[in-house]
């Protein structure tokens, strides 16, 4: 059993510790600098409130950042990072120990904790762990070199920093085999790979006098390393070992497809165009970035082949941040024109990165450390909008339709109600008492035909249920979500309060929507404007009547179906189980799965107002149906207007039309309905 343990006794002079203690606090004050510096360029940006719900926060630090729960989603790439993780963190706390004991509480207390059976524990997990680390690193060598990965860019950091950690590594077993060819413990196979160092060693003819000359080399030659490999790590990607459990920590907490309100009437600026205005955790999350690629893997623009990378907005950010940070310090926040080589918006990020954008949420989704590239991308688009004018020409169109006839198509309000001629339909403004639902059609139920059956089929079915509800018809206008997406603020504005206005004239319990975007601008972001409804979706409601039995469902429906997620129901509101469930209560119908599915679902390229802009060849929504062709379903089943306008168009585009359709969840219930 071990006694006292020989680490730096072999070589123990005093000049020697003062000489690296020396050295430790220059690598700490080069790394604290940095570190300072990144923080002071955070502080360039406005203010947010992240510190509600400390426990909550504190939980997620655990989960995310300590517990890796999203690095893991990831098979290769998860198993690598872990094993560099723990490797990492269990080799810096037992290095802390050894310095703990041997420079503190041995020579000032006399007292030794490393030894014992705790000593032969301590040396076996170190052991264990550093050879795990090592596995991590090959692994990491490995995917760079022969699976190169089209999104992970290999650069002259992750050389440095693999290369370092890994020398960092092997000396330490070079100078473990070392000790135990000069010291021979009789506790040297519980450092077994220290134990086959040394007989390596011996087995090459040393003696241990070589040796003990040699390890006090090796040592500093491995301190050397491990310094600068600490001095070095702000500079690199290996930032985020710190900036991650802080990104996380200070995420946001809110309902996940709420964008910020703009304050028209007192902002200075409209938008981002420079780095001061993002909010400061939008500046933090630019140098929490792992360049791990996952957000770009993910995103349908990316995927397709359109200019935009989410990791490259971030990447562009961030390094735009560090060319004009200096100069916006150097002017106390006022302009880093001085140092300015290139704007921003149109320079660092281009415009069609921007466009590019279907707000989708793949990439948040994808993102171990919680970045938030959606704001970010917004509020550059709300720059062009409002400030510069410069958008996609064919937006003009959209937009002045929203504003002008209330509906993206620039079809005249007063026929809002056409779509439900011949059946019957209540209307608020005819009901004198409190409804229990307020049926959102939504400008796609009003007036694309497609969407018209399935509003038409909601209001049978809802008439058929008994359920108490009523529209708006006429009174109801654009919700304004592809303007706000397309980052048209004020037009968005002007329709959610007018929207409002209407919604709290009127009495009723719930609002329900035939579409996600209405479902996630009503439910989450009329709130900023006095509006605050619980809202419902139509698969929720489908759900509840199919499960308390006030609809009958007779009729086979023996067709095989797939459903594709909308992200703004899945991805932004959580909304995955309730029309499977409803699909799954059909009889007849065979449920079939995409292999990109719930969280991990693929856009249909409509979100974002990308549904009112040109698409260039290869198409989000093609990508899309060849997944879903792959199953030869007879129909892919959506509950969103957007999503099934693409999928349609899809499908007409790749000549697909005879054997497969696309077809709301309601459809599909009213069929199943009829004896
Ligand atoms: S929201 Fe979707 S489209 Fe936009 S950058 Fe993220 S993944 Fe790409
Ligand atoms: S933004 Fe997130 S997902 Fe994308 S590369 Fe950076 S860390 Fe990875």
């Amino acid at each position: 059993m071990p006694g006292t343990v020989p680490t730096r006794e072999i070589y123990w002079n005093i000049s020697g510790i003062i000489w690296m203690y020396i050295l430790f606090l220059i690598v700490v004050i080069i790394f604290g600098w940095r570190f300072y510096q990144r923080y002071k360029l955070w502080k360039l940006g406005k203010p947010d409130a992240r510190l509600d719900r400390i426990g909550l926060r504190l939980k997620l630090v655990f989960q995310y950042a300590l517990g890796q729960g999203r690095v893991i989603k990831k098979k290769y790439p998860g198993l690598m990072h872990l094993l560099i993780y723990t490797g990492f963190i269990i080799l810096t706390i037992g290095t802390i120990l050894i310095f703990v004991e041997v420079d503190f509480t041995r020579p000032i207390f006399s007292w030794t904790f490393l030894k014992s059976t705790f000593y032969l524990y301590y040396s076996l997990i170190l052991d264990i762990f550093g050879i795990l680390a090592i596995g991590g690193l090959l692994l990491a060598i490995y995917r760079r070199v022969v699976m190169r990965p089209a999104n992970l860019k290999s650069k002259k950091d992750d050389i440095v920093v693999i290369t370092l950690f890994l020398i960092i590594l092997l000396t330490g077993y070079v100078i473990e085999g070392l000790r135990i060819g000069v010291t021979q413990p009789a506790w040297a196979a519980w450092s077994p790979l220290g134990l086959l160092f040394s007989e390596i060693f011996s087995g090459l003819g040393m003696t241990a006098e070589t040796m003990q000359h040699l390890h006090v080399y090796t040592w500093w030659f491995h301190l050397l390393i491990a310094f600068a490999f600490l001095a070095y790590m702000p500079y690199s990607k290996l930032f985020h070992i710190f900036t991650t459990p802080m990104n996380i920590f200070f995420q946001s907490l809110g309902a996940k497809g709420v964008l910020s309100k703009m304050e028209l009437e007192e902002a200075e600026n409209f938008g981002a165009s420079e780095i001061n205005h993002f909010s400061w955790k939008e500046l933090m999350d630019l140098d929490a970035c792992t360049e791990c690629g996952r957000c770009s893997d993910v995103c349908p623009a990316t995927t397709t082949e359109k200019p935009l990378s989410p990791m490259k907005v971030i990447l562009d950010l961030q390094k735009y941040m560090g060319e004009v940070g200096p100069g916006f310090l150097k002017n106390k926040g006022n302009g880093g024109s001085e140092q300015k080589t290139r704007k921003m918006v149109g320079e660092a990020v281009l415009d069609e990165e921007l466009w590019g954008c279907t707000t989708c949420r793949a990439c948040q989704q994808a993102c171990p450390v919680y970045i938030e590239h959606i704001p970010k991308i917004i509020d550059m688009r709300r720059h062009l909008v409002l400030e510069e004018s410069r958008f996609p020409t064919e937006v003009t169109t959209t937009f002045k339709n929203m504003e002008t006839n209330g509906n993206p198509w620039g079809i005249s309000a007063e026929d809002r109600e056409k779509w439900s001629e011949g059946l019957t339909v209540p209307k608020m403004r005819e009901m004198n008492k409190e409804v229990d639902y307020l049926f959102w059609v939504g400008c796609a139920g009003a007036y694309d035909a497609r969407s018209q059956k399935v509003a038409r089929a909601i209001v049978q079915i809802l008439n058929a249920a008994g359920v108490n509800y009523a529209i708006l018809g006429k009174e109801e206008t654009c919700n304004g979500d592809a303007a706000r997406r397309i980052g048209n603020e004020y037009l968005f504005q002007i329709l959610a309060e007018q929207n409002v206005e209407t919604l709290n004239r009127y009495k009723f319990k719930k609002i329900l929507t035939m579409c996600p975007h209405c479902y996630n601008t009503i439910g989450h972001e009329y709130a900023q404007f006095g509006g605050q409804y619980q809202v419902v979706h139509h698969s929720e409601l489908l759900q509840e009547l199919i499960k308390n039995g006030k609809i009958k469902l007779p009729k086979q429906i023996s067709r095989t179906v797939t459903y594709h997620d909308s992200c703004y129901l899945g991805r932004h509101n959580d909304i995955y189980e309730a029309p499977r469930e409803v699909l799954k209560s059909l009889p007849g119908l065979k449920l079939k799965e995409m292999p990109r599915h719930r969280e991990n679902g693929f856009c249909c390229g409509a979100g974002g107002g990308r549904m009112w802009m040109e698409e260039h060849h290869p198409k989000v929504n093609h990508n899309r149906i060849e997944e879903a062709a792959e199953l030869k379903p007879d129909v892919v089943s959506t509950a969103c207007p957007f999503c099934s306008t693409m999928l349609s168009d899809a499908i007409n585009e790749t000549k697909r039309q005879e054997s497969l359709k696309s077809e709301d969840i309601a459809l599909l219930v009213l069929e199943a309905m009829e004896s």
